[in-house]
């Protein structure tokens, strides 16, 4: 007891202050990909190279729409090998709250070696944030934590309580969301509580593109889910079926079988990406 006692002493505080500052990543660690759309050349290298069809490009005549599903990406970075007016950045906030509001594309002319010419129709905008709940980077955390609580409440009439549903992940955004708990993230400072039932709880989170076994399974935890509830799809599985897809063994991702309030992309997510998706969610339910 006194040496873990002492431990914690020595330790100290490791709980993230990010939301209130700047989250520290490692440097080799990858966020998501950026493209330079007014100096894309060529949208044919990386499109070969994904691996989950993220980067894509429809040719029709002499123009070409070619863009990028953040749902799809698995944040490999073989687009940017590929071709160097793509770079991986380490943005970690890529929540959505609509499917739509993480394809970003834009045509080009082409010539006629199909490359690209100039752009005819700059990149529409992905709105990867939504609106309601700005984490302010001046705000101390304390004070984060408190306007959240209040928000909570607002909408729930008490804390957070989050049932996990696994459809049929790998286990890597498990892993993520478990850290969540830990005392690096320590998501309880904001009242949020994982609970072992969704009849306590106000919000699912599912991770995995829906396996055929677990499709009625997750219909019926939704059903056992009071109202007013939120589903937030978790990772590329959960938010486009990802590399698996619709096939005989699965039905695709969570929105196939049940409403999704909020995409979390990601292979796996970061647990900032989870947190920080769900803090704007909740924000944003104020005004629903
Ligand atoms: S980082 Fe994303 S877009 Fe780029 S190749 Fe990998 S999956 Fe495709």
């Amino acid at each position: 007891m006194l040496q873990i006692l002492r431990k914690s002493f020595t330790t100290g505080v490791v709980t993230t202050s990010y939301l209130a500052t700047p989250l520290e990543v490692s440097s080799h660690t990858r966020g998501k990909p950026a493209i330079d759309w007014a100096n894309w050349k060529d949208a044919r290298p990386a499109a070969a190279i994904c691996p989950t069809g993220a980067i894509a490009h429809e040719d029709r005549g002499s123009q070409r729409v070619a863009g990028l599903d953040l749902a799809k990406c698995i944040f490999c970075g073989l687009c940017a090998e590929a071709d160097k007016t793509i770079r991986m950045t380490q943005v970690r906030e890529c929540a959505a709250v609509g499917r739509e509001d993480l394809r970003t594309s834009a045509s080009y002319s082409l010539r006629p070696d199909g490359t690209h010419d100039h752009m005819v129709s700059p990149p529409s905008i992905a709105k990867h944030l939504p609106d309601g709940f700005p984490p302010s980077q001046h705000a101390s955390l304390e004070a984060l934590g408190r306007q959240l609580k209040e928000r909570v409440h607002k909408i729930f009439g008490r804390s957070l309580h989050i049932r996990e549903v696994d459809a049929g992940s790998c286990n890597g955004c498990e892993i993520e969301i478990v850290n969540l708990n830990s005392p690096v993230y320590d998501v309880e400072r904001f009242g949020i509580h994982f609970v072992a039932s969704p009849r306590h709880a106000d919000l699912l989170l599912v991770t995995g593109t829906v396996t055929r076994n677990m499709e009625l399974a997750l219909k019926k935890t939704y059903d056992a889910t009071p109202e007013p509830r939120l589903v937030v799809a978790v990772g590329a599985c959960g938010c486009s079926g990802g590399i698996f897809g619709v096939n005989y063994a699965t039905r695709g991702p969570v929105d196939a079988v049940i409403p999704v309030d909020l995409y979390i992309p990601g292979c796996p997510p970061h647990p900032v990406t989870i947190l920080d998706g769900l803090l704007r969610l909740l924000g944003r339910g104020e005004t629903k």
